[in-house]
């Protein structure tokens, strides 16, 4: 049985949140994720055993977290003014917000135009979403049914979602199958990107993740294994 809490603990001087997962398990483990810590122990180990492994860690908690939180800046800046940078298809376009009744919201290489009445920061990221998740409506459908055909596979209904774990999500039953995909994902360098939609387009064939599924996958994406990789490290684009 799994058992999880929030919970926060000082390390060198700074409060660190931290997530408490009891499981049967026989020892205590951490990993940095949702910038926070993630820490797994045994039902049986007491919160004060707990609290000294983490002190006994604090340093290396620190400096991973400070790794993550640039890594999220990096992919992530949320610098919501004139000025500030929005990933977009693996590129940085520059914010070039002005005020305007009507709503502009365009793009060329370099600059994202963003005109809304009164621009505030969460106005602005508002409106950027709004663009991104259009961006994604706009181009994902289209990358699913052509690598659909070529399995000689029916496309499935697709969907934008906003999961913080998963780029995507496959569903298949007979006569109706539907492809979720994180709206994020227009964020990623497009053969990533594609990467994911070749990942969840093979599901469709094998609803599990058995060497009959990776020959599919490598059939369709032959890098999967170092494209495995670079998303590991775009994680915390949907970390919470
Ligand atoms: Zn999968």
């Amino acid at each position: 049985m799994r058992e999880v809490s929030e919970r926060e603990i000082t390390l060198e001087g700074e409060a660190v949140a931290y997530r408490l997962i009891r499981s049967r398990r026989r020892s205590i483990g951490i990993e940095i994720a949702y910038g926070g810590a993630v820490v797994r122990a045994p039902h049986w180990v007491r919160v004060g055993d707990i609290h000294s492994f983490l002190l006994e860690n604090a340093n290396w908690i620190r400096r991973k977290l400070e790794t993550w939180r640039a890594a999220r800046a990096q992919v992530r800046p949320e610098d919501w003014r004139d000025g500030g940078f929005v990933r977009y298809e693996g590129q940085d376009l520059r914010l070039s917000v002005f005020s305007s009744r009507t709503r502009v919201a365009d793009n060329d290489l370099f600059d994202l135009r963003i005109g809304i009445p009164k621009p505030t920061p969460p106005r602005i990221r508002d409106a950027v979403e709004e663009w991104l998740k259009n961006g994604a409506d706009a181009s994902f459908p289209e990358r699913v049914v052509q690598c659909c055909a070529r399995l000689g596979l029916a496309a499935p209904a697709v969907r934008l979602s906003n999961s913080r774990t998963q780029w995507g999500s496959c569903e298949h039953h007979a006569g109706r199958s539907l492809i979720r995909l994180q709206w994020r994902l227009i964020q990623l360098p497009p053969e990533l990107a594609d990467y994911i939609i070749a990942h969840e387009v093979s599901h469709l064939r094998e609803m599990n993740h058995s060497p009959r599924f990776w020959t599919t996958v490598a059939g369709l994406y032959p890098t999967y294994r170092d494209a495995e990789k670079r998303l590991r490290e775009m994680a915390p684009l949907i970390e919470p």
